[in-house]
């Protein structure tokens, strides 16, 4: 069930729905039918709790806002290439095995190009990038 505050849980269900598109509060306050004022608040109150972000963006002539979760939905196309799924050695693998995750060069070298692929492809120390 809705946490205590329903209008806060149904703005960032719909925030976060948005993806990298985000949403124009405007719009949002419409498909939650709450008052602007209202809607304002969810909204800072959403910021500051770190759960969205807010960018001043001209609409119409008038100068709004556009939310956009903090974190994306997960999908299963994140993590479809991870090496895990085809490893002959998947069967035998444990965290606290002679094959384990935990030292698996494979499964790390995918988790940092994932991780060089979110921040733009920033070098690594190992990438043998300057
Ligand atoms: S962690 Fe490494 S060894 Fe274990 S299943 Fe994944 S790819 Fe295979």
């Amino acid at each position: 069930m809705p946490k205590r505050n329903d209008l806060e849980y149904k703005a960032l269900k719909l925030i976060t729905n948005t993806g990298s598109n985000g949403i124009l509060q405007s719009e949002l306050w419409r498909k939650l039918g709450a008052s602007s004022r209202e809607g304002s608040r969810i909204a800072i109150k959403l910021e500051n709790k770190g759960l969205i972000r807010r960018e001043k963006e001209l609409s119409g002539g008038r100068w709004t806002y556009r939310l956009y979760p903090k974190r994306e939905p997960i999908t299963i196309d994140s993590i479809a290439d991870c090496p895990c799924f085809t490893c002959p050695e998947s069967a035998r693998c444990e965290p606290w095995g002679a094959i384990s995750p935990n030292t698996c060069e494979k499964l790390t070298e995918w988790i940092l190009r994932l991780i060089q692929e979110k921040e733009g492809a920033k070098p690594t120390a190992n990438s043998g990038e300057t």
